[in-house]
């Protein structure tokens, strides 16, 4: 019994040692200022600056995001540092209601869905902001 302990305590260990950095989920509400970097206020009031891939950065800049509930996937890369992990894994979703949403962006026009803000890859309009239930996009 004792030897199996020990291997168990070994095998936990070496899983450990084999996957920093840890994966972790923040909940907040995001705040985003023009010109400033996107931040995440926790309930505990912290400030947390969000990083994360191209279109990951597009959407936390975006203004109309501002002030939404997040949930983000991703690693702290500091105390007051995360980095959200690759958008197409859907690191971050919008809590509405407390159901967790999709950010994406409609083109009404051509029926395109984008996952970035901008103008629509095919007629150029602006896309708008379309918050899906990720059941819907699964
Ligand atoms: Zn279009």
């Amino acid at each position: 019994m004792r030897v199996c302990l020990c291997l168990l305590a070994l095998a936990a260990f070496s899983l450990h040692a084999a996957t920093p950095p840890k994966n972790e989920i923040l909940h907040g509400k995001l705040v985003v200022h023009s010109g400033e970097a996107p931040v995440i206020e926790t309930a505990e009031h912290k400030r947390i600056v969000l990083d994360g891939d191209q279109p990951t950065r597009k959407v936390l800049h975006d203004p109309r995001v501002n002030g939404f509930e997040l949930e983000a996937h991703g690693h702290f890369t500091a105390p007051d540092k995360f980095q959200i992990d690759p958008q197409h894994t859907r690191a971050l979703v919008v809590l509405e209601g407390g159901k967790p949403k999709m950010i994406t962006y409609w083109c009404d026009v051509c029926y395109i869905r984008a996952y970035a803000p901008g103008p629509c890859v095919c007629c150029q309009k602006d896309t708008d902001l379309d918050l899906r239930d990720l059941d819907d996009i699964r």
